[in-house]
């Protein structure tokens, strides 16, 4: 069951990898990375698009800040509806509110480019970075308040 899902969310977001490059101009690891997390919110608490609250503790400058439109794509949160808040702490973790539920996703392991990597490269880096599973990428942390 857990594997159809996965299946579903990744598919999810091959369907829409095309809007999601012309929303922000590129494909990398990060922006593939916000995506993730998005839609493991979905599958966690639900679509919601006005009553779920996110916030994001990454960078606020690229590539470390390319996750949050990835978040916003996919859970719609969003800067226009101000249920989106973004910290700048240069990690890469997401702290959803829906209600009573909070729901925290962090990166495992920091994702590593290349400095003079060319964008073929990172378009290969954020392929390898789609396929892995929710379990590989994320730790994941569900609390009731
Ligand atoms: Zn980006």
């Amino acid at each position: 069951m857990k594997e159809i899902k996965e299946r579903i969310s990744i598919n999810d977001i091959v369907k829409r990898l095309e809007y999601l490059r012309e929303f922000h101009g590129h494909l990398g690891p990060y922006i593939i990375m916000g995506a993730r997390i998005a839609i493991l919110s979905n599958k966690c608490l639900g679509d919601y698009p006005f009553k779920k609250y996110v916030k994001v503790y990454t960078g606020y400058s690229p590539p470390k800040s390319c996750p949050v439109d990835g978040i916003q794509f996919f859970s719609s949160c969003t800067l226009g509806k101000n249920n989106i808040e973004i910290v700048n702490e240069g990690i890469s973790k997401a702290i959803f509110t829906l209600k009573n539920t909070k729901l925290i996703i962090e990166l495992k392991a920091p994702i590593n480019i290349p400095k003079n990597a060319t964008q073929e490269e990172i378009g290969k880096i954020a392929l390898k970075f789609l396929k892995l599973d929710d379990e590989q990428l994320f730790n994941v942390k569900i609390l009731k308040l």
